[in-house]
């Protein structure tokens, strides 16, 4: 986590904020959640099991709507013929921060 999401002070990967105090480790904990599954969507994606790939992709955005999570789910859901999913995601990308 590069900056407390509280008080916006810059952080180094430490569990509390060195400003406002506030315990960082559940937010970390999230991010690193999300972090394994981007990595089990790839993971799949190489092994060529769509399925799983689109599981692992959903886990990543949920937990940690980045740009990186939701192109990962855009193509999950390509490779499921969830078309609507993918155009959905894909104009968000687009637009704006996929938050
Ligand atoms: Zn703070």
């Amino acid at each position: 986590m590069e900056q407390c999401p509280s008080c916006g002070a810059s952080n180094k990967g430490e569990k509390t904020c060195r400003r406002c105090k506030l315990d960082l480790g559940p937010l970390m904990a999230v991010e690193e959640n999300a972090r394994i599954h981007i990595q089990q969507a790839f993971d799949a994606f190489e092994r060529q099991d769509s399925s799983e790939m689109l599981f692992h992709a959903r886990r990543a955005f949920s937990l940690k709507k980045s740009k990186t999570a939701a192109r990962l789910l855009a193509v999950a859901a390509v490779l499921n013929k969830d078309y609507d999913l993918a155009v959905s995601l894909w104009v968000r990308i687009l637009s704006r921060d996929p938050a």
